[in-house]
């Protein structure tokens, strides 16, 4: 019985809906904004890190590890531990961690979940000996 007395009021609501745009988008084929800010995926300048490991010293989750690339030891990042805080960014005082909007990072490989600091490194021309 109370179903019934709803259905006016149901209907009503259908009518007043059916020409509205919908609140949803149609993800992944419709790119999603994100907003000024957002912290996504890390992204390091190897050039201004001069190595103090402040990053490593501040993150709460332990998710930075300093390695040696290039003779120069830099953060890496383990993502799979990473709550997107960015203190690392905060405290490093060369600026040498920006953030990215990059928040796709769904994957079942834990490797692609590192951010190395090779990646940022520009490869150089590999020379043979004529
Ligand atoms: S964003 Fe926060 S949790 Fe992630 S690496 Fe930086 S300091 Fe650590
Ligand atoms: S805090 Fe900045 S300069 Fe220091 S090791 Fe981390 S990235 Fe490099």
């Amino acid at each position: 019985m109370a179903n019934k007395m709803k259905l006016p009021s149901m209907i009503r609501d259908i009518a007043s809906s059916i020409f509205k745009k919908p609140f949803t988008r149609e993800y992944p084929a419709v790119r999603v904004e994100v907003p000024e800010g957002f912290r996504g995926r890390h992204i390091l300048d190897p050039e201004k890190c001069i190595s103090c490991g402040l990053c490593e010293r501040d993150c709460p989750s332990k998710a930075i590890e300093l390695v040696e690339v290039s003779g120069k030891r830099m953060p890496m990042f383990y993502l799979d531990r990473c709550i997107f805080c960015y203190q690392c960014a905060e405290s490093c005082p060369r600026d040498a961690i920006r953030l990215s909007t990059v928040f796709e990072l769904s994957t079942t490989d834990k490797e692609g979940l590192l951010v190395k600091p090779e990646e940022f490194i520009p490869q150089q021309p590999v020379t043979t000996k004529e």
